[in-house]
């Protein structure tokens, strides 16, 4: 069958490959319909590694996908022949130590697709786990469907904050991450959110949300905009989300007393940490790694029509043209937020 497969690092190709296509007792086999292109696709397409994760044999790529159930396995009742779904792209071994805790996301054998060594899905068809797979409401298109595994991140940023209702939060960078989690801490309660960033552009479409404040750091520092809107108190959530070194420097100043810090971004190197500035405002600094038990609450929350993430997909192209959306996505153009492949010939 055919799918993207990234050959080695930097070279992309559209060509046959043989994916397992067994239906286990407790699986399902989906015809993919749509799928988003992510950083982390991007990133092993240029650099051919994440961290640890070294591309060492030709992988198919992508991991944020919706498509259509067409076979079920015996075992399975929760799903039918016909659904619509999206896919968790993480399978943990559901007997594992982290599983059992309720931390699947950190369970140290979970298989992620397009993690090296494991294939993606950026091709016809997938077979993956029913308990990994959820229906789609009726009012959720694929395209928003495959918006639910990078809206998933922001949802676990939003529940590891562990958000009161009217709290103020910032978040640092406007990215794709930054704005998912601006919109999940906006439904989880909070009354106002102030994003950060050096792009005119990124900010614009993240404040086009009621409710989401751009402060362009062109102009201003944020603590300068967060002391502002909070009358010199701080940020009660200050999120991360920029991945930056130069983030870490006066974190803490932006987050008020007893308030919490939540981590998102990945710095490619260590960082320089301010234990003082947290410790004298006792900060509560929460870490965010993928995301466990929120897939079902995101769909609710873009069913129910408090999420929209339609304006957030500024690109979609054919399957046969997949090449020419990662390089686009390399271009890394600010306007983009998200870029996304319709794999299903109908659309
Ligand atoms: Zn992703």
């Amino acid at each position: 069958m055919q799918a993207l497969v990234l050959e080695e690092k930097g070279v992309l190709a559209l060509r046959d490959i043989d994916l397992p296509q067994t239906v286990g007792p407790d699986d399902v086999k989906i015809a993919i319909h749509t799928v988003g292109v992510c950083g982390s696709d991007v990133h092993y397409y240029t650099h051919g590694a994440i961290g640890p994760y070294v591309l060492r044999a030709p992988m198919v790529l992508g991991h944020e996908a919706a498509g259509t159930i067409v076979a079920v396995g015996e075992n399975v009742r929760s799903l039918a022949v016909g659904d619509r779904v999206c896919m968790e792209p993480g399978i943990p071994d559901l007997s594992s130590r982290a599983s059992k805790l309720g931390l699947y996301n950190v369970d140290p054998a979970v298989r992620f697709w397009a993690t090296p060594p494991v294939h993606g899905i950026l091709a016809p068809y997938a077979v993956h786990p029913a308990a990994f797979t959820y229906r789609l409401p009726d009012s959720v298109s694929f395209a928003e469907g495959a918006m639910v595994e990078p809206f998933a991140i922001g949802m676990q940023a939003a529940t590891r904050a562990r958000i009161v209702p009217g709290d103020v939060a910032a978040v640092i960078g406007a990215g794709p991450i930054g704005i998912m989690v601006a919109l999940a801490a906006l439904a989880g309660g909070c009354s106002r959110v102030l994003i950060s960033d050096f792009s005119a552009e990124k900010l614009a479409i993240a404040a086009a949300y009621p409710g989401i404040e751009a402060v362009n750091l062109k102009e201003t520092t944020f603590a300068a905009a967060v002391d502002t809107a909070t009358r010199g108190w701080g940020a009660d959530v200050v999120f991360e989300a920029s991945g930056s070194a130069k983030a870490f420097e006066g974190l803490f100043n932006l987050v008020r007393p007893g308030g919490a810090a939540v981590l998102v971004g990945l710095p490619v190197d260590a960082v320089r940490f301010d234990v003082a500035g947290a410790i004298s405002r006792e900060v509560r600094i929460e870490t965010v790694f993928r995301y466990a038990n929120v897939f079902d609450r995101a769909l609710e929350l873009i069913a129910s029509g408090k999420v929209d993430l339609k304006p957030l997909i500024t690109g979609t192209y054919a399957f046969k043209d997949s090449i020419a959306a990662f390089d686009r996505a390399v271009e890394a153009r600010p306007t983009d937020v998200k870029l996304q492949i319709l794999v299903a010939e109908e659309g």
